[in-house]
């Protein structure tokens, strides 16, 4: 029964959440196998992407106080933040001077911030920065907005897009499963406000992506049921919102340093790690785009992932403050250089995209990496080979 089911995945047949978590006994490679080849078949082959784009806080004070969240401070804790929009302004303007196109920009759930300052905020941005698009705000914030401003979902996202929001990233997906979240953070946002404000968000044109951490300690069901309730999502949002989905799925392990489950939570290893990130390409049969994280995994790990079904390197992000608080692998950004060296060194293609995963650019490879275009090295083809380069650019690092 259990190596059937992998001939079903093969296939690209559709797995229900029993044969999901049949796939966690089977032996990795053979799953990671068929993970790989589903890869090639629904995204690009040759190509691997990632979005030169900065991660902004504007504010780390929170009232959730979720157990496994280092980041967040009480309005008391000296250091605890909110930024000005010249502050903003300021983390924008070095992301315009190496390309990039997008922040994403969230906070803690700040109990002492108006409405004004957050469409304040983005008409500020749009204003100032035209050309970079703004994914802001987990739906824990949007909740917390709607139960402070006196505006239903609909009203509150139109007021937020009319003043420039671009799209709501699906951060705080965690494991979609209440037992789950109410044991790892009693106060967080519930599975079923979750998947009601990212409808919200995808009829209404926004942009989003799914996503999941594994290592609370949840069971392989409950893992499955998550990926299940995500795909059962996206054929809604694909089917009745003009097919805008979950632009993306993006998976990375629980970090647990500084935080109140370090020690009693388990955390996951890589193996776990590529094994949940290959058993989500097979089960997300409508998603092409899946991440690989660097900044849980580190880079080797995340260089390995696309042969694990990864299709995509994330993005470069220049500032990471919530998952390296809890651990991570220390590092806070990824420059261009390094994320065209391991995507090339695995043997793709890199390229440059916007936050809904269309190419905009291929980096001039050799450039990039200061090889000379004779260097066989640089012409080396593992798993995808390059290809011409339509439009070369040399990203700046
Ligand atoms: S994860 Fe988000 S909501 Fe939870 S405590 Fe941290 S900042 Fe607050």
């Amino acid at each position: 029964m259990t190596a059937e089911v992998l001939q079903k995945a093969a296939a690209g047949d559709r797995l229900s959440a029993e044969e999901i978590e049949l796939l966690y006994h089977l032996p990795l490679p053979q799953v990671a196998a068929v993970a790989h080849e589903l890869r090639l078949q629904r995204s690009d082959p040759q190509v691997v992407s990632f979005l030169i784009d900065r991660n902004i806080n504007y504010s780390n004070i929170c009232r959730v106080g979720c157990n496994f969240c280092a980041f967040y401070r009480t309005r008391r804790q000296s250091d605890s933040y909110t930024l000005d929009y010249d502050q903003i302004s300021a983390k924008i303007r070095e992301l315009e001077a190496v390309g990039g196109t997008r922040i994403l920009m969230q906070g803690g759930v700040n109990p002492d911030l108006p409405l004004e300052y957050y469409t304040g905020l983005l008409r500020h941005i749009k204003a100032n920065h035209p050309s970079i698009r703004i994914d802001a705000f987990s739906p824990e914030e949007v909740l917390f907005f709607e139960q402070s401003f006196g505006l239903n979902l609909d009203e509150l996202l139109d007021t937020l897009i009319e003043a420039g929001l671009d799209g709501l990233p699906g951060a705080g997906g965690e494991i979609l499963v209440d037992e789950v979240r109410a044991k790892a953070a009693p106060a967080r946002i519930r599975s079923q406000d979750w998947f009601r404000i990212l409808d919200a968000a995808q009829r209404k044109g926004l942009y989003t992506i799914s996503t999941m951490v594994i290592g609370f300690g949840e069971t392989y069901r409950q893992r499955a049921d998550h990926l299940v309730s995500i795909r059962d999502q996206q054929d809604k949002a694909l089917r009745e919102y003009g097919g805008n989905g979950f632009s993306g799925f993006a998976m990375w392990t629980l970090q647990t340093e500084h935080t109140r489950l370090h020690g009693k939570a388990p955390g996951a290893t890589a193996h776990e790690y590529l094994q949940q990130l290959a058993i989500a390409r097979l089960a997300l049969d409508n998603q092409p785009n899946i991440q690989a994280s660097w900044p849980a995994q580190g880079f080797k790990v995340a260089q390995s992932a696309l042969y694990y079904g990864a299709s995509d390197m994330g993005s470069t992000m220049l500032e990471e403050n919530v998952v390296s608080a809890a651990g991570g692998h220390d590092r806070h950004s990824a420059t261009v250089r390094e994320l065209v060296r391991i995507i090339d060194d695995a043997g793709f293609t890199p390229a440059i995209r916007n936050s809904r995963f269309q190419i905009i650019a291929y980096p001039d490879v050799a450039q990039v990496l200061g090889r000379h275009a004779d260097n066989n090295e640089a012409q080396r083809s593992v798993g995808g080979g390059l290809v011409a380069q339509p439009q070369a650019v040399s990203a700046s690092d």
